[in-house]
């Protein structure tokens, strides 16, 4: 009650000179109610009714400040209820010139610096002057209208007055100061705050124009490469440096898709999105995107799963994926010689509610105590001499642990500076089929088998598709996917174009980006929409679209569009989509 009480005379957002009313009219209350008390016991009821008159003006004014936040108005009130009304009462009624009124006029002057703001704080000041000097003056030439007092009274009085104005003038600088120094205290924290978010900044800027520059360098060096290659014919070679090309270019793909990722989740945007998914699919791709680089750095990599797990589970696949290989990407990352295990188990069953435990371990460099705090600070790489050769921007982390969090899942490291290390994750997931998974390496064996017998192409040269983006690269890069297929594909360079060509051409899809100048996507739909004068009424349009925010999805679907491809454009996600949206009898498989 009392702490409520305090924060809401002294809160925060209140600024000084109003918390400095606040405390002259809490202390005024406090004062004036110990004397009336006093004047009833002393010198009965009927003396103490001016008090209860001061008293009650009091409280009014502390209910404007507080309750109605009228800051002005109530210290106009008080300090003309002292100024003009009671000091002058009280320097008539206890001795004048030498009793310690006075000292209450210099109090009741300096209230009104205190308490009042601009203009109004001047003129109040002369009219307070005015009264009390008046009063002074009134007292000298008039000692008729003067109460006598004795000599011991002026004496205590004069007393009494010095210490409890010094008292109050003392706790009034107090409390300014205090106010002053907090305030002090606090910008030069938030300032130590900046300059180290500055700093982690400055930092990140600087790893990630590396981070950026290193596949950069790699897409121009080998293109100009495979340029000069072109004239010489050598196909090996082309291949060769196509094939870095697109490694490079996936590097930076992943580079912005992670900082993209970290962004929406410190928006907010990014969600759970649960399905159901078979355990061993995501397992088996966890391991096939780590074999590789783990061969390529000569280190064992083991699969340590309980043969018991349930077969198939519902939570969100893809951001589970996306840990176990930031896990795994690390610990091959950070190992130069030994092995890496991806352990599975089970740690609680109950119904359909199953907890699982994931552990990635290492016998790499390992990780000091005094780093393992900053591990999952937003682009904070730890020990960075001894890494300063192995690429990474301090994002991969930072991202886990918000998508563990994000998802209610708990992260543990334990780590030997020197020996290897251990990251553990525990989600709890639902239980779709109980039946369990069995032995990895028996299914991994299948899925080999299985993935080798066919390869199989799919074409569809009787579709006709139409492609309208601004940028001609785009163009060149949308058909150049599609060339194997067949497909016929007119372009068009902006949503005039296209509306042109859907007069006398039909389509079975149109591919429509987003951002083009003048006339954009949503609009350039929205006319194909609004007329039935072409071909093309029926057709399915589809966005293409850098936009790979969280939720885009929904909205051009509110747009009309039935579906979204983000760009870059996969080629793969391109077929699937167009043979989802084109007539059965255009697709012909062939196998290889
Ligand atoms: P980076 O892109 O630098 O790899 P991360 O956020 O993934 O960024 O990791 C942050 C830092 O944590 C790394 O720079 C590295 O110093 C340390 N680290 C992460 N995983 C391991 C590991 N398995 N073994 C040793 N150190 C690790």
């Amino acid at each position: 009650m009392l702490k409520r009480l305090l924060n809401m005379l002294f809160r925060e957002e209140l600024d000084i000179q109003h918390r400095l009313l606040n405390l002259i009219l809490s202390a005024a209350f406090i004062g004036g109610s110990v004397s009336m008390i006093a004047t009833f016991i002393i010198d009965g009821l009927v003396s103490g009714i001016p008090t209860v008159a001061v008293i009650l003006v009091v409280v009014i004014a502390l209910v404007l400040s507080v309750k109605y936040n009228r800051m002005t108005l109530a210290a106009l009130v008080i300090t003309g209820m002292a100024n003009l009304v009671i000091f002058p009462w009280l320097f008539f009624q206890s001795g004048g010139m030498y009793s310690g009124m006075p000292i209450w006029f210099v109090l009741g002057l300096i209230f009104t610096w205190l308490t009042l703001r601009g203009k109004l704080c001047y003129a109040m000041f002369i009219l307070d002057l005015i009264v009390l000097i008046g009063s002074i003056y009134v007292g000298h030439i008039h000692p008729e209208f003067v109460r006598e007092m004795p000599e011991g009274y002026m004496i205590s009085d004069l007393v009494q007055s010095m210490v409890a104005v010094s008292v109050i003038i003392g706790v009034i600088f107090k409390y300014q100061s205090y106010v002053y120094e907090k305030q002090r205290k606090q910008i030069l924290e938030k300032d130590a705050e900046l300059h180290i978010a500055n700093e982690a900044k400055s930092q990140f800027l600087a790893n990630m124009s590396h981070e950026i520059r290193t596949p950069i360098n790699g897409i121009i060096g080998m293109n100009t490469m495979l340029l000069e290659e072109l004239d010489n014919g050598n196909s090996e070679a082309i291949r060769e440096y196509a094939k870095n090309i697109n490694s490079a270019s996936q590097t930076l793909l992943s580079i912005i898709n992670d900082i993209l990722d970290i962004s929406k989740i410190e928006s907010g945007k990014m969600e759970v999105i649960p399905t159901e998914y078979e355990l061993f699919s995501v397992l088996n791709d966890c391991y096939n995107m780590t074999l590789t680089r783990a061969n390529k750095k000569n280190l064992s990599f083991v699969m340590d799963i309980d043969e018991k797990l349930p077969s198939m589970l519902y939570g969100d696949e893809v951001h589970i994926r996306q840990i176990i290989n930031n896990f795994l990407s690390n610990a091959v990352k950070y190992t130069h010689e030994g092995k890496v295990t991806l352990r599975m188990r089970e740690v609680s069953r109950e119904g359909k509610d199953i907890t699982l435990k994931f552990e990635i371990e290492d016998t790499g460099i390992g990780i000091k105590d005094e780093d393992k705090d900053k591990l999952f600070m937003n682009f904070s790489r730890v020990d960075e001499k001894k890494n300063r050769n192995i690429e990474g921007t301090g994002l991969g982390l930072s991202l886990t642990h918000k998508l563990v969090e994000l998802m209610e899942g708990d992260i543990q490291v334990e780590s030997e500076y020197g020996k290897g290390s251990v990251f553990t994750v525990t989600l709890a997931q639902k239980i779709v089929n109980d039946e369990p998974i069995g032995s990895f390496s028996t299914k991994y064996e299948e899925y080999i088998k299985s993935s080798n017998t066919a390869n199989v192409n799919v074409s569809f040269p009787d579709a006709k598709l139409l492609v309208v983006d601004d940028v001609k690269m785009n163009v060149t890069v949308f058909k150049g996917l599609l060339k194997k297929t067949g497909a016929k594909i007119d372009e068009a360079y902006s949503g005039e174009e296209c509306l042109k060509l859907i007069v006398d051409n039909h389509y079975d899809i149109i591919f429509l980006d987003h951002m083009m100048p003048e006339m954009d996507g949503v609009e350039t739909l929205k006319r194909i929409k609004a007329s039935n004068n072409h071909k093309n009424v029926d057709t399915p349009v589809i966005v293409l679209t850098a936009n790979a925010i969280v939720g885009a999805r929904e909205e051009y679907m509110k747009d009309g569009f039935v579906d979204y491809l983000s760009k870059p454009v996969q080629q793969s996600a391109l077929v699937d989509m167009i043979c989802e949206y084109i007539p059965r009898k255009y697709i012909i498989e062939t196998v290889e």
